[in-house]
């Protein structure tokens, strides 16, 4: 039987990437952890741990303050043996716990107690996942619990959405997680749907995905809550970026409108990605912070591209040393995709809750580093997922004229296909987060 496809109306690129990773692997423990009071976007957590104290995996280390912060934890045992500061590419101030690994694992090889979910009462889901630190484990990298209170305030329906479109290769990590615990991840949602009170979900796969699709809609039939939330799988495109919010978005409802007969309404969309919703499982059904997470690594700088499940507070440095170095010394260092995300100064920096991916760059593989002229092949305008110009855009950021009065999300598909090399999306998402002349 033929599925439906639902995409993006419009723009977008094919994108593959030889310099992705594709084998899993467990990285070693590092002797040096460095967790940070900050892994998400928003506010500091306060130490609550002394230099020279010694700390158990798992052990609450920094407390969150209130809406967007989050509490942190140590991820290893061992000794704090001292704060360390910096400040990231974007000016934003960080510090960290440095922790010496020393003694054991209260969790690691260990057998975990399931504690029961279903008869929870939403806040207390919700304090479970500000407790054990829960943030989304991609870009924006809010806090949940505080994502569920404003859900809570919702008065019409909410639909929850696992997001599992892989319309990038540097998503390895998420489709390792998807491969590794699909069941976790069922449950997980559910868990997710009783906390902001959703009354449907729906597990969105990329088109290449069909056969998970049929897994979700396999396991979701299996669980209690089965009959009260009910689950579909809708397939969508997988062009870069589908799994944009706003693309995600258009292409649930072109699915909303055409079930509609048969399917009530999808209200408000509630998306979240499938590292996420282990997450909640984790926290909520066995009590457990976040540790580790999965992480792509690789690039043209790197030996041995792998996707390595991590710990929290492990550096970069060792996470590039686990897939055999460099072949020489990368141009640029990204965390996250190379096509949206960002360079980092310090190859010391850690991994954290939120970060998926990480690529160490020849000079070629860096777009926009020599500039040409551009010859009006029109190639950015034909890929711009919001129909921006891209290349009028970057005139004006040059000239220091008006943006455009759509955003610019930063997807990079029009960097990516420029025959010149022109720095595009860099310039003109530079521009607007700056606030340059609007
Ligand atoms: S202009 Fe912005 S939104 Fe459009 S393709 Fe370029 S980076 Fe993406
Ligand atoms: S893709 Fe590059 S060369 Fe082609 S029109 Fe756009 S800016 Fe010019």
């Amino acid at each position: 039987m033929s599925v439906k496809v639902y995409s993006m109306p419009r723009g977008g690129i094919a994108f593959e990437d030889p310099f992705a990773p594709r084998e899993f692997e467990t990285a070693f423990l590092p002797v040096l952890s460095v967790i940070p009071l900050i892994q998400h976007t928003g506010n500091k957590a306060y130490p609550i741990v002394f230099i020279g104290e010694y700390v158990k995996e798992g052990m609450l280390i920094g407390r969150g303050q209130g809406a967007g912060s989050a509490n942190v934890h140590a991820t290893v045992p061992g000794k704090v043996v001292r704060m360390a500061s910096w400040k990231t590419i974007d000016g934003v101030a960080n510090e960290a716990l440095i922790v010496r690994l020393e003694g054991s694992f209260d969790r690691l090889g260990k057998r975990e107690t399931p504690h029961p979910w279903e008869d929870l009462p939403s806040f207390e889901i919700q304090r479970l996942v500000a407790e054990y630190g829960v943030v989304e484990m991609d870009e924006g990298g809010r806090p949940l619990a505080d994502l569920f209170a404003e859900l809570n305030m919702v008065t019409g329906p909410i639909t929850l959405v696992v997001r599992c479109v892989f319309d990038d290769p540097w998503l390895a990590a998420d489709m390792a997680l998807c491969d590794r615990r699909l069941k976790d991840v069922v449950e997980g949602a559910f868990i997710a749907a009783r906390a902001c009170k959703a009354s449907r979900i729906v597990y969105v796969v990329s088109k290449n995905e069909n056969k998970r699709a049929l897994q979700f809609t396999a396991a979701a039939s299996q669980q209690p809550l089965a009959q009260k939330i009910p689950s579909d799988s809708v397939v969508v495109g997988n062009k870069y970026p589908q799994r944009n919010r706003r693309e995600l978005e258009l292409a649930l409802r072109a699915y909303e409108e055409d079930t509609k007969s048969e399917r009530n309404d999808m209200g408000r969309l509630f998306i979240v990605g499938p590292a996420t919703i282990a997450a909640i499982f984790d926290a909520v059904k066995f009590r457990k912070p976040i540790l580790d997470r999965y992480v792509a690594v690789g690039g043209s700088a790197v030996k041995e591209p792998k996707v390595l499940k991590v710990r929290i507070g492990t550096r970069l440095r060792d996470v590039f040393d686990q897939c055999g170095g460099f072949i020489s010394a990368p141009e640029r260092i990204v965390i996250g995709s190379p096509l949206s995300g960002r360079a980092i100064l310090d190859i010391d920096e850690p991994v954290v809750k939120t970060i998926y991916a990480a690529a160490a760059l020849k000079k070629r593989q860096v777009g926009g580093t020599v500039e040409r002229s551009c010859i009006g092949c029109g190639e950015c305008r034909s890929v711009c997922p919001i129909g921006l110009d891209p290349e009028e855009l970057f005139k004006r950021c040059k000239t220091g004229g008006a943006l455009a009065e759509r955003e610019c999300h930063g997807c990079g598909s029009c960097e990516a296909v420029c025959p010149s090399r022109l720095p595009l999306k860099t310039i003109i998402y530079e521009a607007q987060v700056n606030r340059r002349p609007v």
